[in-house]
């Protein structure tokens, strides 16, 4: 088995500091699964913020789009 690892990128929308994180397939689809957006906290001001999947992650995107999880129909709301 390959260890694909993905990297999280995003920015914090409170304090500006870059977000970043490396995973691994596992724990990314653990995490985050197939949700459109992903849930992150800010390593300086701990502020909960969400990021969109296909900008923060386009690797991951595009994984998720590549396997469409039958049962995991993202719950589309707010
Ligand atoms: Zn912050």
């Amino acid at each position: 088995m390959t260890h694909q690892r993905y990297q999280i990128k995003s920015a914090c929308p409170q304090c500006g500091c870059s977000f970043s994180q490396v995973l691994s397939r596992e724990e990314l689809k653990e995490k985050y699964g197939n949700a459109p957006n992903m849930e992150l906290a800010c390593g300086e001001c701990r502020q909960k913020f969400q990021a969109e999947r296909k900008r923060a992650c386009p690797e991951w995107d595009a994984e998720c789009r590549l396997n469409p999880s039958a049962a995991g129909r993202n719950a589309g709301h707010n």
